[in-house]
């Protein structure tokens, strides 16, 4: 089934996970760990991000320091694989434009297919730590619309080098793509953003995540600016649990988003972690009541270091 198929059969409320592979050199045991005890929840579906690599300096036998090339959470397909496996839940890998060449990205359709993955989240990843601006690699894509196309290519059974597959798959990836209710962070304005969206839409994707808000109406109106667009597929809802006080001030920075008054006033006021992180509960729990109520199907989670949180808000919420 496609994401959007799962998120509009029955009447429950719906929600979906967001996990980050382990950092390279760490098993994925704590990770089923937390899985294990927010499935019982009933997830529909668990996204898995994709990290790209970045340059990192490590120090030689000599005494020296040498500038490599290191991914720092690897293995984003072979977890993907594993969490469908364990828990029989849909999982949906994160494919990036961000540091892979399109030969990369052909290489991991063609593993996903054989693993029976088919649903993907299509982005352009974020830029290299050390960039000002994104830069693709050698051969990679520019922006999520041409990782689209190569994907709608592959579904028709063409590789990146014009030949075609003896038998194509019986079962066509299907994928989302982002939109940022606040506005991406690159783009001139918000009427830019929502053409480069339409755009990504027409390219063939069945549906939209937001970036994070924790501010229900910044979502309310963006649905409203997509509709009013022509853009028509479901739009799922991001939101995340605060569970620290720098929060406050490392989410507007990193992901370009405001914390509405009477929250950053609360955790301003927050004497430690503990109470934030009780905040961050409350505030995500009225949220998502909110969000229900107002006829959202399903929502999706940040759950990433915040499983904890997660698990006190589904036993209000659902
Ligand atoms: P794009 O759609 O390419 O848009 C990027 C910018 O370019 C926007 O300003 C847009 O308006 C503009 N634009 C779009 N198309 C064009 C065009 N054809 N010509 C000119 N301008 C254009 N990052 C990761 O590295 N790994 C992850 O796993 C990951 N998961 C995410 C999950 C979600 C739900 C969200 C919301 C974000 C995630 N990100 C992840 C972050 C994301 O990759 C960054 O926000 C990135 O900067 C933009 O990705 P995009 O797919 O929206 O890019």
């Amino acid at each position: 089934m496609t994401i959007p198929q799962i998120i509009s059969s029955g009447s429950e409320k719906k929600f979906s996970l967001e996990v980050l592979p382990p950092l390279k050199g760490n098993g994925a045991g704590r990770l089923f760990e937390r899985l294990d005890r927010l499935v019982d929840f009933g997830p529909s579906y668990i996204n898995i991000t994709t990290h790209r690599s970045e340059l990192v300096y490590k120090s030689t036998s000599d005494g020296l320091y040498q500038r490599v090339s290191q991914r720092v959470r690897p293995g984003t397909v072979a977890l993907a694989a594993a969490i469908q496996q364990r828990y029989r839940l849909p999982a949906v890998p994160h494919i990036i434009c961000s540091g892979y060449s399109r030969l990369e990205t052909e290489y991991a359709l063609i593993d996903l297919s054989f693993l029976g993955i088919t649903n993907l989240l299509v982005l352009r990843g974020d830029k290299a730590k050390h960039e000002n601006r994104f830069t693709p690699v050698d051969g990679g894509h520019s922006h999520a619309c041409q990782l689209q196309n190569q994907i709608s290519d592959f579904n028709r059974g063409m590789f990146i080098d014009g030949t075609h597959m003896d038998i194509v798959a019986d079962t066509p990836f299907d994928y989302g793509v982002a939109g940022y209710p606040e506005k991406h962070e690159e783009s001139p304005n918000a009427e830019m953003d929502m053409m480069y969206l339409r755009q990504k839409i027409d390219a063939g994707a069945s549906y939209i995540v937001t970036q994070m808000f924790f501010d229900n109406a910044r979502y309310f109106d963006f649905v409203s600016r997509c509709r009013n667009a022509g853009i028509n597929v479901p739009i799922i809802p991001g939101i995340k649990p605060i569970v620290s006080r720098s929060q406050l001030t490392v989410l507007p920075k990193v992901f370009h988003v405001d914390l509405p008054t009477p929250l950053a006033s609360a955790l301003m006021n927050a004497a430690d972690d503990d109470r934030a992180k009780a905040i961050g509960i409350e505030w995500c729990a009225m949220q998502m009541r909110e969000l229900y109520s107002s006829g959202v199907k399903s929502i999706h989670i940040y759950s990433h270091n915040a499983s904890a949180s997660v698990e006190s808000i589904l036993k209000q919420v659902l």
